[in-house]
């Protein structure tokens, strides 16, 4: 709502969820969301003239945006990348879709974009109970066009994620992991969204961009005009529509203040991670695209903890075959080396929907057809992604790491299918590792409780508190209704966490984090007490932590491990947390 007070004037004052620090001061850039309305109304006969002619006029509007586009991408990615945009086109002149759509409006008197939904709809329904890929992969074609006329037929021109000329502050209903792919990431200066919540993909994403972001605001979307000046501060979760020009002096001070601290923080890029008594903690980062590996190096981590591969999956609308993941994974290993890099095999499924092969609609994504259960399932993109990973490791220091891993007998499947891509790969006198280091993410409650027994078979454990937070406490992470239970301070996530640092310990492997709650400073002082070996943290993140690690001794954060772990409200731990790391870190926090 309008806010004043001293120092903050301005139209709307939003408060969502922090979820990337930093404070960015734009202009809004309104993405739309996915869904269409279709107007149902019956026409009068003396309007359908007019909604044929408005139904040919999006047509051809479409196809010279498509044109448009198609040499867009081209110049960007290759002519191979843009042939999509030939299917689109002659989709557009097929007779027979234009002309049932015509007949619609003329004979039944309904309206363009009605006509055209419903005849499209039949043909991807169609498509849809085919169980072949080839058909499967043309439902998303047909989606598209069927977006971009009806975007017209409702007069509304503008292609919404190649409409972005300059730099802007993304205001969304909610940004897909697709969607964010798709960006130029060069001109966005922040996100808004009404949807997600810490750990959702936007938010981890934005970390990754190192943009500043607010998730979970419910109505910025609807609140916000296209060109606003808009003042978005990550680090506090404050959004301002439409301040004056004292408040956005105000936001100038602010923003030097935090590139200030943040100057300061990079002065520790080049030391060790070790705490005052000597014990070194592994410090490594979060990787989501390629394109962003200066930034490991750059903010001083050591090495890739978890490289998402799950892009190079959202970026095209054909499956990534063997050579091209084997060039994009070399291109991260050969920068990062003689450091490791551990790649995550695809974690699709949830929130992350390839256009390459189809995840039907699920009741429940998150925990459905997800992960590992898709690789296990469709063994040809497992085996390629495989023998991509294990050919990278002949070339630097790589490890592979299973997510959404459950039991045992998922642990035994993977292990058995990398054993059959490396004797290929040997029969076929390629190059691999083979002594590949393999790993488990431990992000189930179930794997969490088996933590000793998957120890065994493995080589490391990861401990993916993004989702094991929300399958634990039952908290759906990207909800942002039900953030404040969303806690990785809980009582009950501690204890778990503990027993698997502990499980792991017993069995001889090291154990690592790479979910969020490794960046979190709250929580730093008990996980190196509780003992935790490596932090894989977003590269923002990196500096801070070092600092907070190179600042503590061991012994200090073991006692309060466990002085923490006897609470019993996630409030008790974050209060008690806070009153230490204000004392400690006055300078950073
Ligand atoms: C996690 O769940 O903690 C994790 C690292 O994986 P993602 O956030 O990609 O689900
Ligand atoms: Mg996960």
């Amino acid at each position: 709502m309008a806010v004043k007070n001293r120092k903050i004037k301005c139209k709307y004052f939003l408060k969502g969820v922090p979820a990337s620090p930093g404070i960015a001061i734009s202009k809004v850039f309104k993405l739309k969301g996915e869904s269409i309305r279709i107007d149902p109304t019956i026409l009068k006969d003396s309007s359908v003239d007019d909604e044929v002619e408005k139904f040919v006029k999006a047509v051809e509007r479409s196809k010279s945006e498509l044109k448009s586009l198609q040499s867009k991408v081209a110049h960007r990615v290759g002519q191979e990348n843009a042939k999509i945009f030939d299917v689109h086109q002659l989709l557009l002149e097929d007779s027979v879709i234009i002309e049932e759509t015509i007949n619609a409006i003329t004979k039944e008197n309904r309206s363009a974009e009605f006509a055209f939904y419903n005849v499209m709809q039949k043909y991807e329904d169609t498509l849809n109970g085919s169980t072949a890929d080839h058909f499967q992969n043309r439902t998303s074609d047909l989606r598209d066009v069927k977006r971009r006329v009806i975007r017209h037929i409702q007069g509304d021109r503008t292609d919404h994620l190649n409409q972005l000329s300059g730099s802007a502050v993304i205001v969304t209903n909610d940004l897909t992991p697709s969607d964010a792919v798709m960006l130029d990431r060069r001109k966005v200066f922040g996100f808004a969204t009404d949807l997600g919540g810490r750990t959702s993909h936007a938010a981890i994403m934005a970390r990754s961009m190192e943009v500043p972001a607010v998730v979970g605001l419910r109505r910025v979307f609807a609140l916000v005009q296209e060109g606003d000046r808009i003042i978005i501060d990550g680090s506090e979760g404050k959004v301002l529509v439409q301040p004056d020009e004292k408040t956005i002096k105000h936001y100038r001070q602010l923003q030097e203040k935090y590139y200030d601290t943040n100057r300061k923080l990079e002065e520790v890029r080049n030391l060790k991670s070790l705490t005052l008594d000597g014990k070194e903690i592994e410090l490594s980062a979060n990787l989501e695209f390629t394109d962003e590996v200066e930034s490991v190096k750059s903010h001083g981590a050591k090495g890739v903890g978890l490289y998402r591969t799950d892009y190079i999956y959202l970026a095209k609308k054909e499956l990534p075959t063997e050579e091209e993941q084997f060039q994009e994974y070399r291109k991260i290993v050969k920068k990062i080396a003689p450091d490791s890099v551990i790649i995550r095999t695809m974690d699709l499924g949830g929130d992350k929907l390839p256009e390459s092969f189809l995840i039907p609609p699920q009741e429940n994504p998150f925990l459905g057809w997800r992960a590992i259960r898709i690789s296990l399932a469709r063994k040809d993109i497992f085996n390629t992604q495989l023998r991509a990973i294990l050919r990278v490791g002949a070339v630097g220091n790589v490890k592979i790491l299973l997510p959404m891993i459950s039991g045992l007998d998922e642990i035994h499947e993977c292990k058995k299918l990398i054993e059959s891509a490396k004797s290929e790969l040997q029969k076929e006198g390629i190059k691999y590792d083979p002594n590949i280091e393999i790993g488990a993410i431990i992000e189930v409650p179930s794997a969490a409780l088996l933590a000793d027994r998957i120890a065994r078979e493995v080589d490391f454990l990861s401990i993916g508190t993004n989702d094991l937070v929300q399958y634990l406490l039952a908290v759906d992470r990207g909800n942002e209704r039900i953030a404040y239970l969303y806690q990785h301070l809980h009582p009950a996530v501690l204890r778990m966490i503990k027993q698997i640092i502990v499980a792991g310990h017993q069995e001889g492997v090291w154990v690592g984090m790479c979910g969020e709650m490794a960046s979190d400073p709250l929580a730093t002082l008990i996980l190196i007490g509780m003992d935790l070996d490596e932090f894989s943290v977003s590269p923002i993140a990196v500096p801070e932590i070092k600092k907070m690690i190179r600042s503590t001794e061991y012994r200090e954060a073991a006692r309060i491990a466990k002085k923490v772990l006897q609470f019993e409200r996630p409030s008790e731990v974050e209060r008690f947390m806070t009153k230490i790391v204000r004392k400690k870190f006055k300078d950073l926090i």
